[in-house]
């Protein structure tokens, strides 16, 4: 069965609005008609940008001819290499580059993080997250509770959707941090929610935190390269995201950090300190007590990791260079098609968009919850029988990323063309 917004209309939007495919490796597919893979999964890992190898290889090859002078030689010098990332990094978040690092992996830096920003003290005890909040920030809260020798089961509070329904409203989540204000500590979400894809309204969250008195924490693994932000102007206390899914970084790749201004050089705070919390004048020094500098780096523990950091310094330039208010113009576009699509396969047969429709309410993902049939089966056959990479989270979720950088619409196309062919119509003819 082929669907009747047909291939060459795809064809026609992708030359009209061709993206920036050209600077990525799309693998090839495993199945199906096509030789490359239609990759929907740039949520889960992003591709690899062409650029990434050279680049990497640069920075081998300073190693190899320079030892331990590359620190101050190499053409990028190891010793403030961080900080070429700054920059960019804090433009993507809209931040200031005083507020931005980029360092360790996300779940650690969450825990850096809240050694400062999780301060339990009376009554005000509690960490609000979502009930579909991603496993590895569960887990992290709710061992931070422990670590204060508090119980997570009454401690850790879990914001569920109203019955019936599957993303959560902006006001009852302002609600509830209302009505709970004197017994919470900090709320910590996700901008975009990984399974659902919504997009919580930030601003208007951290404002009612805020207003309540309550710290806030934004994880945005699924936000950052997704969304245009604005963590400053928002207000937003503290954040931090991973760099391998919309950032295309790699696999495991660096997270970015941010810390308000307002929180800076605040000698109250507590931090876990390394060398690379002292100011980069006085690091050599060798000094017995730290002098952390009034920027975000005060968190940094560790000297960075050079050869992670290329692949995070090649895909900030590119985000750099495209700019995220463009990239969401043509995200709005694409995943606007794979929504008509979506809902023209839905008719009839086993599947529903459960990613709020308001295209203001989500970033890229699309997700669906399909019947029977199951979510990792759906996408077994989708790889194999049609070269589609979809994500599948049991045990009925499937979710697709038209990722603006380099999906097409005749990826989307290519998407609901398989699902029509492999869902059964539902009445029973296959
Ligand atoms: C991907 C993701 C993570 C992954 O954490 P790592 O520490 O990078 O392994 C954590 N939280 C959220 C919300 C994610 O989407």
């Amino acid at each position: 069965m082929r669907l009747a917004a047909g291939e060459a209309e795809a064809r026609r939007l992708d030359e009209a609005d061709p993206g920036h495919r050209h600077l990525f490796h799309v693998p090839p597919a495993a199945g199906g008609r096509y030789a490359e893979t239609a990759y929907l999964a740039g949520n889960s890992l992003g591709l690899q940008p062409r650029a990434v190898r050279d680049e990497l290889l640069a920075d081998l090859d300073a190693w190899r001819d320079l030892g331990v002078e590359g620190h101050l030689d190499a053409e990028r010098p190891w010793l403030s290499y961080h900080e070429r990332l700054t920059g960019p990094a804090a433009r993507l978040v809209g931040a200031r580059p005083a507020e931005t690092v980029v360092m360790n992996s996300l779940t650690v830096n969450l825990h850096l993080l809240m050694v400062s920003f999780y301060r339990p003290a009376g009554r005000r005890t509690r960490i609000v997250i979502e009930d579909s909040a991603f496993p590895s920030d569960s887990y992290a809260v709710r061992s931070q509770v422990r670590f204060h020798g508090l119980d997570p089961e009454t401690e850790v509070v879990r914001l569920r959707p109203r019955p019936g329904e599957d993303t959560l409203r902006t006001a009852d989540i302002v609600d509830h941090l209302a009505g709970a204000a004197d017994r919470t500590a900090l709320v910590l979400l996700g901008g975009v929610n990984y399974l659902t894809g919504e997009l919580i309204d930030i601003p208007a969250v951290t404002a009612a935190a805020r207003a309540a008195g309550v710290t806030v924490g934004w994880d945005l693994a699924h936000a950052a390269g997704n969304v245009p932000l604005r963590l400053h102007d928002w207000d937003v206390d503290f954040a931090a995201w991973c760099s391998y899914k919309y950032l295309n970084a790699g696999p495991g790749a660096l997270s970015g950090v941010f810390v308000h201004e307002r929180h800076l050089g605040r000698g109250d705070l507590p931090r876990f300190e390394g060398w690379w919390s002292t100011e980069a004048a006085t690091r050599f020094a060798m000094a017995p007590v730290s002098r952390p500098p009034a920027t975000v780096e005060a968190w940094a523990i560790s000297n960075p990791p050079i050869l992670a950091m290329g692949p995070v310094r090649t895909s900030l330039e590119l985000f750099d260079a495209v700019g995220m208010p463009a990239l969401r113009e043509r995200s709005l576009r694409l995943t606007g098609q794979l929504d008509r699509l979506l809902a023209e396969v839905g008719r009839g047969r086993p599947l529903a968009v459960v990613t709020p429709r308001d295209p203001r309410r989500r970033g890229c993902q699309l997700s669906v919850r399909v019947g029977a049939v199951g979510a990792a089966e759906l996408t077994r056959r989708l790889r194999y029988e049609h070269g589609v990479i979809a994500d599948a989270r049991e045990p009925d979720i499937v979710r697709f990323a038209p990722v603006p950088l380099y999906s097409t619409y005749h990826d989307c196309w290519r998407v609901a063309d398989a699902l029509a062919a492999v869902l059964p119509r539902t009445g029973g003819r296959p």
